[in-house]
This record gives structure tokens, C-alpha cells and sequence, in this order.
């Protein structure tokens, strides 16, 4: 389950890039994929479009994490659980490194108006709500499942962000 946890923790940067980069196909842009970051060299016109994009990464990460949520419920089965939880700790692991990691939630807020935090708060409670539930689906070990994935994810993303990443993507 550990390696599996570290292997998710790539897999959840990944995923959240891959969702901007969608994103920005989707609105008819050419982007380049890095390993922790998308670029397009073409400047975003629409006010939506941007915070679509933006929106797009947190949003496909949290999105999955609640399908894990889902599925854990009803199959019990741990791969589900430990997807789930290592979906939800992008806000968690990002605290101790906020502003500059969930640039997306507050350049969203900004977009939107509302104080420049609120997005991230909201996105990391989320994400809370989502581990605890999935604890609960599982009626024995809960304290080896939740140590196991989180630390198997946190050392996954710092893995792919600091070593992995840059070997394979720009
Ligand atoms: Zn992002």
C-alpha cells in the first residue's frame, strides 16, 4: 500500500497538470505540458477561460478523490481508499507552502472577487472532509491505512516535483 501511495503521489501532479492542460485544448490553445506546470505561449482572452484553466487542475483532483470517496464506500477496497486520499492531499501537503503552491485557488478568488484565500481554505477542507470520510469507510486499521497513504503520497509528490519529474517531462 506504501508504494502504491508514493506511486498515486506522481500520479496526483500529474493529473492536476494534465487537467489545465485539457483545459486549454479544450478553449483551442496549443500547451505545452511540464512536470509541474503547463505553459501556453498564447495570452488567455476570456475572463471564464481562465478561471476554467485554472479551476481545471484542483478541479480534476478533487473530482477523482470524491469518485474514490464514492467507490470506497461501496467496494471496501483499499486501492480506492488510499487513491482517494492521496487525491485530497495536494491542499494539505501545499499549507506549509502557501501562497506560492495553490496559486491556482487564489488567482481564481482574485478572478472572482472574493478574498484571495478563500478558495484555497475551501478546496484544503474539502479535501479534510474527503480523508476523514474515507477513514470511516474502513471499519479496522484506519490509523496504518491513513499514515501509510499520507505518507507514501506526500514522499510521491516531492519524488515526482523534485527528482522524477524532471527527468521525464520539460
Ligand atoms: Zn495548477
Amino acid at each position: 500500500m506504501f508504494v502504491l501511495s508514493v506511486f498515486f503521489g506522481c500520479l496526483q501532479v500529474i493529473i492536476h497538470e494534465l487537467g489545465h492542460y485539457f483545459a486549454y485544448l479544450a478553449y483551442g490553445y496549443s500547451p505545452v505540458l511540464h512536470y509541474e506546470s503547463v505553459s501556453c505561449s498564447q495570452p488567455i482572452e476570456s475572463w471564464s477561460a481562465g478561471i476554467v484553466i485554472s479551476v481545471a487542475g484542483f478541479g480534476l483532483t478533487v473530482a477523482i478523490s470524491l469518485v474514490c470517496l464514492t467507490l470506497a464506500y461501496l467496494t471496501k477496497n483499499l486501492v480506492f481508499g488510499s487513491l482517494g486520499i492521496v487525491m485530497a492531499l495536494r491542499n494539505v501537503v501545499a499549507l506549509p507552502f502557501w501562497p506560492t503552491y495553490g496559486a491556482d485557488e487564489n488567482n481564481v478568488s482574485v478572478a472572482l472577487g472574493i478574498p484571495y484565500f478563500t478558495l484555497f481554505i475551501v478546496v484544503l477542507l474539502i479535501n479534510l472532509l474527503t480523508i476523514g470520510l474515507i477513514m470511516n469507510a474502513f471499519e479496522k486499521g484506519r490509523l496504518g491505512i491513513l499514515t501509510t497513504t499520507v505518507s507514501g503520497g506526500t514522499i510521491g509528490m516531492f519524488l515526482w516535483i523534485l527528482w522524477l519529474g524532471p527527468k521525464m517531462l520539460p
